[in-house]
């Protein structure tokens, strides 16, 4: 299908690929299996100049083709950016964006809590303020680039009367004092993203390092998860190619009763409802991208329906990829079981497809009262 991407774009679709299929696939189950932090392809993507563009789903769906945890390392910095992007003061923005445009600096965004996971409008990480100073403390859990980024940007509770009015944004650095990094986790699938803990323990943090005005947090946050979620389907996206692809190509080979399999009705039928869905999730998340980048105000459904659809084509196309490849699709020989672990949290995080479908049908209902009036 055509999507009409301009020369530049395509450019930088192309370079993605090259980098994923040369540099990336030859480590992919390495780093699955030792749960390795990629420094050496984010290495590889900072000199490729790739962390200071704008055409961030174009490069996560093809680093997410070859491996859904790599791509994230690149895809997490980008969600710990849009608060800086978007409601950065000009001071923050000429101090933090430039060495993450250069790929210098990961950086990540920190909003869970043990307790605070779909409901996100009482945190029991506080901020107090001191003078000069706001002092943090308490816990951040399952922090995408946890350990590995330089550049946190952190909600914490300022009033906990005040509900979701009662947060605020903070960007943070490593190494300073009263920041430390807790547990690492041991996860499913994305083996070689780093989800970990985030730890303040009176963490002094300077009142310019606000994002936006105390009480925003919970604003900042909408904003942040509505801007980034085309790149979780970016995300689910690459990861249902690579499927299908590796799927169509097996069915090609094996054979069966003498026959290849992709002889077989029932394969051939799967392999077109995975190829449907893909296009289908691909061009909603492009004209989303595309409505976001002509500079719209309100894509929180547009962005909702991205991520709802296509990290369910990526469960279903990579559940029937294993399909496709019987018995060997169970082993570790083959890397749809991998892609099938990946595929799993894009129904998960940044919002569950739960409240996807909550944010989406609030929208609708809004829509509605608007034509009404
Ligand atoms: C690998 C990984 C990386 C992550 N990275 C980050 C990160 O970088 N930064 C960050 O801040 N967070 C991160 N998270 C957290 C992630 O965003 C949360 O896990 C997610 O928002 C869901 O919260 P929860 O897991 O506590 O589930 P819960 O909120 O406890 O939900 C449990 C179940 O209840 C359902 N549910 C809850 N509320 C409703 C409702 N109102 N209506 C219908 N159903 C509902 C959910 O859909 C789900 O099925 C990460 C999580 C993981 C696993």
């Amino acid at each position: 299908m055509e999507y009409f991407l301009t020369e530049e774009q395509q450019m930088i679709k192309d370079l993605a690929r090259k980098i994923a299929e040369e540099k990336i696939l030859p480590k992919r189950a390495e780093y699955d299996e030792n749960e390795t932090f990629p420094h050496d392809i984010v290495k590889i993507l900072a000199d490729s100049d790739l962390f200071g563009i704008f055409e961030l789903c174009l490069v996560i769906e093809e680093l997410s083709r070859i491996c859904g945890g790599i791509a994230l390392s690149y895809a997490g910095t980008a969600l710990g950016t849009f608060p800086i992007v978007l409601f950065g003061n000009e001071e923050q923005k000429k101090k933090y964006l430039p060495p993450i445009a250069k790929g210098e600096k990961l950086a990540a965004f920190a909003v869970t809590e043990p307790e605070a996971g779909s409901d996100i409008t009482t945190l029991n990480t506080t901020a107090r303020k001191e003078g000069d100073y706001y002092i943090l403390n308490g816990t951040k859990q399952w922090i995408t680039n946890g350990g590995e980024a330089e550049i946190y940007v952190v909600i914490a509770s300022t009033d906990k009367t005040k509900g979701a009015r009662g947060s605020t944004a903070f960007i943070l650095e490593k190494g300073w004092d009263g920041f430390e990094f807790g547990k690492k986790e041991k996860k499913l699938g994305i083996r070689a993203s780093a989800t970990r803990e985030l730890v303040f323990t009176n963490c002094k943090v300077p009142k310019e390092n606000v994002l936006g005005r105390e009480g925003m947090g919970f604003l900042i946050t909408i904003k942040n998860f509505d801007t980034s979620r085309p790149g979780v389907a970016a995300q689910a996206l690459g990861i249902a190619e690579g499927a299908y692809e590796a799927a169509l190509e097996y069915s090609h080979q094996r054979k069966q009763f003498g026959q290849p399999i992709s002889s077989f009705q029932a394969i051939q039928h799967m392999l077109a409802d995975m190829a449907t869905q893909i296009e289908a999730a691909r061009l909603l998340i492009y004209q989303t991208a595309k409505t976001i980048d002509s500079g719209a105000k309100n894509y929180s459904k547009e962005s909702a329906m991205c991520k709802l659809f296509a990290s369910d084509v990526a469960m279903k196309v990579t559940t029937d990829a294993i399909q496709i490849f019987g018995g060997y699709g169970y082993m570790k020989d083959y890397p749809v079981e991998k892609m099938f672990r990946d595929a799993k949290i894009t129904q998960i995080y940044e919002g569950t497809n739960q409240i996807q479908r909550n944010v989406i049908a609030i929208e609708l209902i809004k829509e509605l009262a608007r034509k009404k009036k």
